[in-house]
């Protein structure tokens, strides 16, 4: 049930409204439209088209006609890089009262019937006050963008508290922006910790990640450790859920908290007190701003470290511009752990890595699935107690056979 939509009006709303509009020659995208949309694509929100045509019951035109007009209107949206996830259109007349012209919510019941979406993390973007009144109805928020005809609706319908839109927007992008806006102040965050016998220094993070906004979750995989981790973790953060690890390796971890995240976004952060929590609205921030995953790097401006001697700042490099190949990027730093990015896209990458070279692959996959990925300076400070797991020889050679595997699978 995290699936959010966006509702999307037709008529005035994206494209010229043109009163019962009968052929696919007559539908004209309006300005802002497409990139509107695509922008909502990308951030993982449904975009789902909802409209009264009761033209058709009127006679004015058939449901096939419908159809090419919004087949039509799919090839214009598809210039700009965008698409409807789905549309939903009442026939009927008004006459008919049916249960599914706006403003009555049928429409958006068998959307979120559909695809189980959380409707009060959904919006409605409409020109019309049955818009706001469909969306209030149905518990999602409403964003009202310009009336565009000349004689209005406002004073045939009853104005009523449900009427009443959470944003009144200049055009569509406007509205996209605030929605957008509003999406990032509640996103819920969830970061995955995975952990071995870090007793000390989880006392660090954990008191750190508190001061983080927008935490919902806090997941702890633990590879069995034999000291104080577990116990240390749950007297800072009792709500901490802690998972353990079904087997080895730092990658084995990660999936396994992955697969208990229920947050919008994911983050993964290390125990060992070397990437500082404080970074964390970096990483979330570009996530509503047109980018599925955002990486840190510690080699572009910005960004640095002081946990790596010179061979393995040597073996990065080079293992960076395989990955740089194998992708076509230019990243900077590609076999860094510290990155968020939206749950959604977890089932399309497939992850399968047990150790340190899980990064590496979610780097390349996401970019080679065409995801949009945001590389963001970070610094890495040297761990704060005990000695790192990474054995440089041993993981550097999982890493350089991640890279050939993904070449070749490429
Ligand atoms: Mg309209
Ligand atoms: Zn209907």
């Amino acid at each position: 049930m995290n699936q959010k939509a966006v509702f999307i009006d037709r008529d005035g709303t994206i494209v010229e409204d043109v009163p019962y509009c009968n052929s696919p020659r007559k539908i004209r995208l309006l300005e802002g439209a497409g990139k509107a949309i695509r922008r909502l694509n990308d951030q993982g929100f449904l975009v789902i088209l909802i409209t009264n045509q009761s033209g058709v019951a009127r006679g004015y035109f058939s449901e096939e006609t419908l159809g090419e007009i919004h087949n039509k209107l799919k090839e214009d949206l598809g210039y700009f890089g965008a698409h409807l996830d789905d549309i939903f259109y009442c026939p009927h007349h008004p006459a008919q009262s049916c249960t599914c012209r706006k403003p009555a919510t049928g429409l958006i019941d068998q959307a979120v019937a559909k695809y189980g979406l959380d409707i009060s993390g959904s919006y409605f973007i409409g020109d019309r006050l049955i818009d706001i009144q469909a969306a209030n109805r149905s518990g999602c928020q409403a964003v009202l963008v310009p009336y565009t005809l000349p004689e209005t609706d406002y004073f045939k319908l009853e104005i009523s508290v449900d009427s009443r839109p959470s944003f009144l927007a200049g055009d569509i992008s406007a509205a996209v922006d605030w929605v957008l806006a509003d999406a990032l102040g509640k996103a819920s965050v969830s970061v995955v910790i995975p952990t071995l016998n870090e007793e000390k220094n989880i006392c660090s993070v954990l008191p750190r990640l508190r001061c983080v906004p927008g935490i919902a979750e806090v997941i702890l995989v633990d590879g069995r450790s034999t000291d104080k981790t577990v116990e240390n973790a749950l007297r800072l953060w009792p709500e901490i859920k802690v998972i353990n690890q079904p087997g080895r390796g730092k990658g084995d971890a990660m999936r396994a908290g992955f697969e208990a995240a229920c947050g919008d976004i994911v983050v993964t952060l290390d125990a060992d007190g070397s990437l500082a929590p404080e970074e964390i609205p970096c990483y979330v921030g570009p996530l509503f701003d047109g980018y599925q995953m955002v990486k840190g790097s510690r080699f572009c401006r910005g960004g640095g470290t002081s946990d790596m001697p010179l061979f393995r700042r040597f073996g990065n490099f080079v293992f960076t511009k395989m990955a740089n190949l194998v992708c076509g990027c230019r990243y900077t730093d590609l076999v860094y752990g510290y990155h968020a990015f939206r749950r959604q896209i977890l089932g399309s990458l497939c992850l399968k890595s047990d150790g340190f070279e899980i990064d590496t692959e979610m780097y390349i996959r996401a970019t080679r699935k065409g995801l949009k990925v945001k590389e963001v300076p970070s610094y890495e400070a040297k761990r704060l107690e005990g000695a790192g797991k990474l054995r440089s020889f041993h993981d550097g050679a999982r890493i350089l056979r991640t890279i050939l595997r993904e070449s070749v699978n490429g």
